[in-house]
């Protein structure tokens, strides 16, 4: 029965939530995903906060691949993979992430969220040690906090505490650091080489999440492991085709043959969830095509990218330094930086530039910031209609 009690406590916190800044209300699309965008309120406008990297998720010869794929191998499977849902298509699409890679084997999920959830657990036992970067993402805490290995948390980024968490964890079995690849809030690189070397000096396994990397960091679009040099250093990729890679959903763990035939027989979400179905199956080997065949895309988001970072600059913004189509635009040095960041997010949205604000209580007092996401589909001009949207509400705003 739904209590009175229940019902006014979830009203009290939900009540709370708004007085506080952290409910999150949705936008309504009526369009496809893409630059340009229809929203219910506010019209077109340009959006610079979709993970849309390669601009795939509207593309048509996606859309046309996903419609043979309809046809010719219907709409679901209505089962697990060991029942019978497992085409050859899945197994195509596991060979050939395994390809592009260079790992031995790879399993299939419906998200990233359970290639995490059901990574640890399957593993890993109370012998044993995961010492987890600070800020990885929710999907890789809940795969943690469903196994009984020791936790151990680093600083972000930080190698002496993650030596001293590797010293502490010495006298367990298996010992295995996790990092995020590219961390979404400000888009920075795990430093992968020191890792690696650490890992290495104490015989840990290294365990990567390469969502916000996979199909366009690196020359060819491998990842970070491809950017930083250590392919052959990391042992286990996990991530998403629900952003870069068509962004439907979908996800995915690399690595030895072993650990993955040891997740298809214990891992949970494979195990007690349904399979992947074949129109994302089938369409995301056409997705691989187009990253393998082609760096225009690539090519594309680095230009916008670079131009972005450039014309920021020149406008007299602060952006966090980096090398990924995320672009934090910081308004912490500045007074009363989340009502600003706030107030500035609205503007540009008048002026048809759909950004993030992120202000105090999601990000800490101080560290305000708007997250601008460039994509290869955004053209010359759109990402300088943006670059014009920031200048001159900075300027109404006294910002620069
Ligand atoms: C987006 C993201 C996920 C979740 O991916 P889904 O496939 O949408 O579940 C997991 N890890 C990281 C680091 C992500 O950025």
């Amino acid at each position: 029965m739904y209590t009175d009690e229940l019902r006014s406590l979830l009203l009290e916190n939900l009540e709370r939530a708004r007085e506080s800044g952290t409910f999150k209300k949705e936008r309504i699309i009526t369009t496809r995903q893409g630059t340009r965008v229809g929203v219910m309120t506010t019209g077109e406008v340009l959006n610079f906060c979709a993970n849309n990297y390669l601009g795939l998720s509207g593309d048509q010869r996606l859309v046309d691949r996903a419609c043979s794929i309809l046809q010719e191998r219907g709409f679901g499977l209505s089962s697990v993979r060991f029942i019978c849902g497992t085409q050859d298509l899945h197994r195509e699409l596991e060979g050939r992430v395994s390809g592009f890679l260079s790992k031995e084997d790879t399993i299939l999920y419906s998200s990233c969220f359970d290639a995490n959830g059901g990574l640890f657990e399957p593993l890993l036992t109370d012998n044993d040690a995961i010492i987890s970067d600070q800020l990885n993402h929710a999907s890789i805490i809940d795969g943690i906090r469903l196994c009984k290995a020791k936790r151990f948390r680093y600083a972000h980024a930080d190698m002496e505490d993650l030596e001293e968490a590797l010293i502490t964890a010495r006298g367990c079995r298996t010992k295995a650091v996790v990092t995020d690849g590219v961390f979404s809030m400000d888009g920075d690189i795990a430093p992968l080489p020191a890792i690696c070397d650490l890992a290495e000096k104490y015989g840990a396994l290294v365990i990567v999440d390469d969502s916000h990397a996979t199909g366009f960091i690196g020359d060819t679009g491998r990842g970070t492991l491809e950017y930083h040099g250590v392919t052959d250093r990391v042992d286990i990729v996990t991530s998403t085709f629900g952003k870069a890679l068509g962004g439907a959903s979908g996800g995915f763990t690399s690595g030895p043959s072993e650990i993955i035939e040891m997740l298809r027989q214990r891992s949970r979400p494979y195990l007690f969830s349904n399979t992947l179905a074949p129109v994302i199956t089938g369409t995301t080997l056409a997705v691989l095509d187009i990253i393998e065949g082609s760096s225009s895309e690539r090519d594309r988001l680095r230009e916008n990218q670079r131009r972005f970072r450039r014309g920021m600059k020149e406008a007299g913004f602060r952006i966090r330094e980096g090398d990924h189509p995320i672009v934090p635009v910081l308004f912490g040095h500045l007074r009363d930086d989340a009502a600003l960041a706030q107030e500035f997010a609205d503007r540009l949205l008048a002026k048809g530039i759909y950004a993030i604000g992120f202000f105090y209580p999601v990000v800490p007092r101080g560290e305000s910031r708007i997250r601008v996401q460039l994509s290869a589909a955004h053209t010359t001009e759109q990402v300088d209609r943006c670059i014009g949207a920031f200048r001159e509400t900075g300027e109404e705003l006294g910002v620069v």
